[in-house]
């Protein structure tokens, strides 16, 4: 057991029928509460790691533990674990004939209790959930609109919303600001940085614009294939390693 909400110990995995790893990392720590962007060029293993943490990767070799608990690489996350894990999908992964507000609601199918929640009646606590989720991410009055009438900015808000109402003590997020223009990308960094701060989750993003993403975190990881080759503060990231990081895959980050 270890106090870290992260911690990985030569930890490494391959995709069946992939002759090369996607994840080969000797150690590494993430506190809770700390705020840390992944980083790397596609293909450097940042959705595997963000699956690992997830509890969805079986057959990983070494040791994985999240929020204390060490995972098994043969089983599935126990369901009574699953909500302390939040997950923000890049293409939102949202309901779209339902309301805001229903979309939100499940975010809370784990947390109810499971009779209840098949039948779709939830108690006062999910609905509280729900209502300060909701005003949390500045989407309150949008509650009765269905989810397919709003904009890309609106539904990554109710996607963290819906991640938000599980409590989870872990927030990843895979990519959440790639579909986004740059004015709204950086109110989704916000928020997510201020709601993990609030509630004292540790927040663990990925994206391709390290620029962006730096003044919203305290710590950058960055992968290339599967390993980490950078660890630090955002100020101590520089751009010549930023270079270095993406010069492989024939990409140029972002101007700061
Ligand atoms: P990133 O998120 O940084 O773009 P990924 O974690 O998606 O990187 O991919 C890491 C490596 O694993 C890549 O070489 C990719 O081709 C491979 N990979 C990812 N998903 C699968 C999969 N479902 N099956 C086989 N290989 C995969």
């Amino acid at each position: 057991m270890s106090g870290s909400a992260v911690a990985l110990d030569n930890l490494s995995f391959r995709y069946k029928g992939e002759d090369r790893g996607s994840l080969a990392i000797a150690q590494l720590r993430i506190e809770a509460g700390e705020k840390v962007a992944l980083i790397g060029a596609s293909g450097a293993g940042k959705s595997t790691l963000l699956r690992l943490l997830d509890g969805r990767l079986r057959g990983f070799r070494g040791q994985a533990s999240v929020l204390g608990r060490a995972l098994d690489p043969a089983r599935s996350l126990p369901r009574a674990w699953r909500c302390d894990t939040g997950f923000v999908f890049q293409e939102f992964a949202l309901v779209e004939q339902e309301s805001v507000r229903q979309n939100v609601l499940n975010g809370r199918l784990g947390r109810a209790q499971p009779w209840g929640s098949l039948l779709g009646r939830f108690g006062q606590d999910d609905h509280d959930a729900v209502e300060r989720a909701m005003g949390d991410v500045g989407i309150a009055e949008l509650a009765g609109k269905r989810v397919d009438r709003l904009s890309g900015g609106q539904r990554q808000r109710v996607a963290i919303a819906r991640c938000l109402a599980q409590d989870p003590a872990l927030l990843l997020a895979d990519e959440p600001i790639s579909n986004l223009d740059p004015v709204t990308a950086q109110a989704i960094l916000a928020l997510l940085h201020d709601c993990a701060a609030r509630r004292g989750a540790t927040l663990l993003v990925s994206s391709h614009q390290p620029r962006l993403i730096a003044p919203y975190v305290d710590r950058f990881i960055a992968l290339d294939r599967g390993r980490v080759v950078f660890d630090g503060p955002p100020e101590a990231l520089r751009d010549d390693t930023l270079a270095g990081i993406y010069e492989e895959a024939g990409l140029v980050p972002e101007p700061a």
